[in-house]
């Protein structure tokens, strides 16, 4: 259900990288021969110096480099825990994997390596979780791989009365262990156990990560702080980091290489010079509707000051104005629509007309002058209306102008010119470069990519894309197998030489060939940044940063200074007295579980007041949200025929199945000229249901006329009544 999934689910699922079994050891081999992997072998060192106070039992948190090994020393801590029980004593192991790939590729590590040695391995997933009994795969096996959300709900709903059932739990990329991330809520239950003076023995807990972060602390003092919260969360009371075997430790993680690059933009801009007057003369007709209305005034609207076109500040600004339009009321309904509507038409335009802004400031005036193009394109097809017309008229206008700046070479950025160069440059001295190129914006990966291809010079690279599952209002999301077909592609076509993604492909992306990494105005934080890291592991890697901004430049460094800070802080903590530590620990956890307690009393409580949903876009009454029933928890359906004359349907162009659901067809608003998206139309059990979003509504009091704007279900507190599929049959 793609429409829905931003509904329910903030998490994404990033790619891990995989080749860690490639470094388990000193003996292993080139990665062809998988095989080694799971036959018994020589841990190196610094693996046994990072295993060690796990072995001796203690909450450990396991802080080491990307590549270096992480799951091997999970396996040793692991079978050394399990070893450990006398006869008649069984130990139960649960590993926590936050990605579904991660989850894959862990349960067949651990089901290789220990099934060998008589262990029971088994796992449960998202995926999987409606066909089993998670509370059999519990009792019968020893170590159980799990997506921690499993476990929040089978503790929540009973299934898993305690978690004293597991002897050992192991947190993967435990830095995400705060506030509602699933691990949190884990650990809040064990906490509770803990501090509620339950007598039932607590599993020991073990976190591994590449970097603990330091959130937004400006001292080591408060990098400390922030520290020792982390360890709360997780119980920790070492935090193990390689420190007597850390040249063999450089030797196996090796840190690229790291350039700064600042770059000029175009010293005059005519393209930027027409596009502002365009989008001045679209605010100016806002402006005039403004002054129809007489009371409120366009800048009064939002409190972003001194906004400039081009950029995110200017999208932040008409996003703010968009939603504030959607919600004028006037006494003459039908004046309030034309109102309303004209105004989602301008701020819609203005959006686009920023964004394009954008694209040309880097990457080439083409891109963003064909991303305009595509859009009128498609406003032609949808509704028309006089004031697209005009808006349409005014872009035509200006195009051939548009058109003969964009052609002209002396137009050209230069800062594609520097990409350029480097790229060459590096495949030059070594024709056999793997390359990953960071961007901000999906619509910047089209762009660059279309750059290359289209580029005699670099057509030679053959480039890939690879963006994120997650949806935004602009674009649609890679799906799984997109994403899983792209990286085989980067990975096994040698020709394929350069992969072009946005920073929420960031995590740990299994490249292991990758030697040149380009960060293209590109900016992370220090957990993405030491990931980023980890990936160019090759010897005689780069990583280059591209900026025409000195501010992202400065910003980078601060990174590595918080860094430095966060390895100063961990040196600190290390030297503290353990009892000291734990003392700590325990009373941070008992501040925080006052706070829990007192904040989990209060339960929103429902509004029981009907109230219309109108049409976000043209204010056409909708429906009640008496008629709206809730569909397995998440779902949000309108029952009765009103509502069925209120929307249109087409075929969906990517129909799908997803549990009880199979989508068919996208709704839209019936009004026309208005055709906004109202959510799908889907077939669930025998009945065929509309589906919709509250996203694309305004919900208007009745007895106050009053009116709000929802992005989510969730945080729309009205009597949610339950789907019954007798009261559908009447
Ligand atoms: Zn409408």
């Amino acid at each position: 259900l793609e429409d829905d999934e931003m509904e329910t689910s903030d998490i994404q699922i990033f790619y891990k990288e995989e080749s860690e079994c490639q470094n388990l050891s000193q003996n292993s081999c080139p990665s062809s021969e998988v095989s080694h992997i799971y036959t018994p072998v020589k841990p190196r060192n610094y693996q046994l110096e990072l295993a060690l106070p796990a072995k001796e039992g203690k909450n450990t948190i396991i802080c080491a480099p990307t590549g270096c090994g992480k799951t091997f020393v999970s396996l040793l801590i692991c079978e050394h825990h399990l070893k450990k029980f006398p006869q008649g004593q069984k130990g139960k192991v649960v590993f926590f994997a936050v990605q579904l790939p991660v989850y894959e590729q862990q349960k067949s590590v651990f089901s290789n390596y220990f099934e060998r040695l008589g262990y029971k391995v088994a796992g449960v997933s998202g995926a999987t979780s409606e066909n089993v009994s998670v509370k059999q795969i519990v009792e019968n096996n020893d170590i159980i791989i799990l997506t921690p959300q499993i476990l929040v709900n089978s503790l929540k709903n009973g299934t898993i009365p305690s978690l004293s059932v597991f002897t050992l739990m192991i947190f993967d990329e435990c830095h995400n262990t705060g506030k509602h991330h699933p691990y949190n809520m884990i650990m809040f239950n064990y906490l509770d156990q803990k501090l509620g003076g339950s007598s039932d023995p607590l599993p020991q807990v073990i976190g591994l990560t590449a970097s603990v972060g330091i959130g937004d602390a400006k001292s080591t003092a408060e990098a400390v702080e922030y520290i020792c919260r982390l360890c709360a969360s997780l119980d920790t009371s070492v935090i193990a980091t390689v420190k007597d075997n850390l040249e063999e430790l450089e030797e196996i993680v090796y840190k690229p290489q790291k350039f700064f690059r600042k770059v000029e933009s175009r010293t005059t801009d005519r393209f930027k010079c027409i596009i502002s007057q365009l989008m001045r003369e679209t605010e100016s007709l806002a402006k005039s509707i403004f002054d129809e209305i007489g009371t409120i005034t366009l800048e009064g609207i939002s409190q972003i000051q001194n906004r400039e076109f081009g950029t995110q500040k200017y999208e932040q600004w008409i996003v703010t104005v968009q939603k504030a339009c959607t919600v004028f009321q006037l006494p003459d309904k039908d004046e309030e629509s034309r109102i309303c509507k004209a105004l989602f038409l301008y701020t819609s335009h203005l959006r686009k007309y920023n964004d394009a802004l954008i694209i040309n400031e880097h990457a080439r005036m083409k891109d963003a002058l064909d991303y305009l193009k595509d859009f009128f394109t498609n406003v032609r097809a949808a509704g028309f209306d006089e004031i697209e017309q005009d808006l349409t008229r005014r872009f035509e206008e200006k195009l051939q102008k548009l058109e003969s700046v964009s052609m002209d070479p002396s137009n050209e950025n230069p800062k594609l010119k520097d990409l350029c160069f480097i790229l060459q440059e590096e495949y030059h001295l070594n024709p056999e470069s793997r390359t990953i190129l960071f961007v901000k914006t999906r619509a910047l990966v089209d762009a660059l990519k279309k750059w290359i291809e289209e580029n005699s010079e670099l057509s030679f690279l053959k480039p890939g894309i690879l963006t994120g599952r997650g949806k935004t209002n602009q674009n649609t999301g890679m799906t799984l197998p997109a994403q899983k077909c792209a990286l085989d592609a980067f990975r096994t076509n040698g020709d394929k030489k350069i992969l072009i993604a946005t920073s929420v492909a960031d995590e740990g992306i299994d490249i292991a060939e990758c030697n040149l990494v380009i960060l293209y105005e590109y900016v992370g934080n220090v957990i993405k940044m030491i990931q980023t890291r980890g990936r160019g592991r090759a010897r005689g890697s780069k990583c280059f940063l591209l900026t025409s901004n000195a501010v992202v430049i400065e910003k980078e460094k601060i990174n590595i200074y918080k860094e430095k800070m966060m390895n100063d802080s961990i040196s600190m903590l290390q030297t503290w007295n353990e009892a000291v530590f734990k003392e700590k620990v325990l009373q941070i956890q008992i501040q925080e579980k006052v706070i829990r307690d007192r904040q989990g009393k209060v339960e929103p409580v429902p509004d029981k007041e009907n109230k219309k949903l109108l049409c976000r876009k043209c204010k056409a009454f909708a429906c009640y949200t008496v008629d709206i029933r809730v569909v397995e928890e998440c779902h949000y359906t309108v029952v009765g025929d009103a509502f069925r004359k209120c929307f249109v349907s087409k075929l969906h162009p990517k129909p799908k199945s997803f549990g009880y659901f199979e989508k068919r067809a996208k709704i839209f608003c019936a009004r026309p000229n208005c055709s906004h998206d109202w959510g799908i139309h889907v077939k669930y059990k025998i009945f065929e249901i509309p589906v919709i979003k509250i996203e694309s509504f305004v919900v208007e009091d009745i007895a106050t006329g009053a009116q709000k704007l929802y992005a989510k279900w969730k945080d729309f507190h009205f009597e949610k009544i339950p789907f019954d599929a007798k009261e559908m049959s009447k």
